[in-house]
């Protein structure tokens, strides 16, 4: 009994332990674990909604080639983890970094010959230097080595907010970037659906610098409008696009005599409220005959400059170059690029000579067709949605899924 009775205290103490246990599990713990149960269930399922909405828009599967490099001497390939593949689909063991040059029927690497070198890597692929998604197709171009990027087209679209405007934007103004992207890119994969690559990765059709400069707007605004384009009567626009317009758009007519109904030009204020809508530039009498000699004119002697007709959106039609051998008339857009883009920023100026040099004086930046990215920025300052500002500079286009469209 002894025994009995020196274990009841601690049966009892134990019982007590068990009940009070059980009732703190039931008082408070249960209901705390059923809330974060029900808490986690609720995001779970929120994310998987989320996930079939963007997924099903952002047509995952879409891809996009871009000439990262053309005519390159050297390309160095870099990265954790990557693989190549030659043109007969068997991988090629390389030790990064892989030092690629030109020769007569394909690229070299270790004195081998490739027709064709596809990179991929665990994470980035590095190409002379700058991080790229998805995977980097390199051969022999024209004059040098031509590296193409594959990636699928959302991703692409992130790396590119940065390196065509400022992702610190107003999110409309970034949404708006993100859907003329998206639209410019589709448009042109389908005109140069049999070419090597659909896309330049400079100025002459969208910037491009790879994933470096991503961030969490810029993918946010890709994900808000996922899958989004412009249409007009069904198909999709060529969504052009520039930097400032200086009052007004310009229309394509004017500058590649192409007419179409959506980008006829627009008036915008708007612009003239950012510090880079105006412009001055000095360049020597002296330079500009050289540089129009190399653009097969014939010049000598260069003694004025003047401005000549404007055309309907106040633009310049044409320059009048004097020199010795009589007046010769310059297309605007012809003088702009010979000049460089950068240099004669807009083909919207005055000019004067001042002692052997031209003095201009300009309005915009870019050819002016399409949306103005600093227009569309000072608008979403404003309240207006990206849709708003999308259907502004495009009259009578049409926001719509592509996926509704293919
Ligand atoms: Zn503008």
């Amino acid at each position: 009994m002894n025994g009995l009775f020196a274990y009841l205290p601690t049966f009892y103490a134990k019982k007590i332990d068990v009940s009070l246990i059980m009732c703190l599990y039931h008082q408070v713990l249960k209901p705390i674990v059923i809330r974060i149960f029900l808490v986690g269930f609720l995001i779970s399922l929120s994310q998987l909604v989320a996930f079939r909405i963007v997924s099903g828009a952002a047509l995952p599967d879409e891809t996009i080639r871009v000439a990262i490099f053309k005519n390159a001497a050297t390309v160095i390939v870099d990265g954790e983890g990557i693989i190549a593949i030659r043109e007969n689909g068997d991988a090629v063991a390389l030790r990064p970094p892989v030092m690629i040059r030109p020769a007569k029927n394909g690229v070299v690497v270790n004195d081998t010959t490739y027709r064709r070198l596809t990179f991929s890597a665990a994470s980035a692929i590095y190409v002379n230097g700058k991080p790229y998604r998805g995977t980097a197709e390199i051969t022999l171009g024209e004059k040098g080595i031509l590296v193409v990027n594959e990636l699928p087209l959302e991703e692409y679209l992130v790396g590119l907010i940065n390196c065509e405007i400022s992702s610190a934007w107003p999110i409309e103004a970034v949404k708006a970037q993100a859907v003329i992207a998206r639209t410019y890119a589709l448009n042109r994969k389908e005109a140069r659906r049999t070419a090597l690559y659909h896309l330049e990765s400079s100025v002459i059709d969208q910037v491009y610098n790879g994933c470096e400069i991503e961030d969490s707007r810029a993918r946010r605004a890709v994900s808000d409008t996922a899958g989004e384009v412009l249409t007009y009567n069904g198909a999709i626009i060529q969504a052009f696009y520039h930097s400032s317009c200086g009052g007004r758009t310009e229309s394509s007519e004017n500058v590649w005599g192409k007419r179409l109904p959506y980008l006829s030009g627009v008036d915008c204020e708007y612009c003239l409220l950012s510090p880079s809508s105006a412009w001055e530039q000095k360049i020597s009498l002296l330079d500009i005959e050289a540089k129009l000699k190399i653009a097969g004119y014939t010049v000598f002697g260069v003694t004025d400059i003047r401005a000549g007709q404007r055309n309907n959106r106040g633009r310049l039609k044409n320059i009048v170059i004097v020199s010795t051998r009589g007046e010769l008339s310059v297309p605007a857009v012809q003088f702009r690029k010979i000049m460089g883009y950068g240099v004669v920023k807009s083909t919207n100026f005055t000019v004067k000579v001042v002692n052997g040099e031209a003095n201009f004086s300009g309005l915009g930046n870019g050819h002016g067709v399409g949306l103005c990215q600093w227009g569309a920025k000072q608008r979403a300052l404003a309240g207006f949605s990206y849709a708003e500002i999308l259907s502004y500079y495009y009259p009578g286009t049409k926001l719509t899924k592509f996926s509704d469209i293919r």
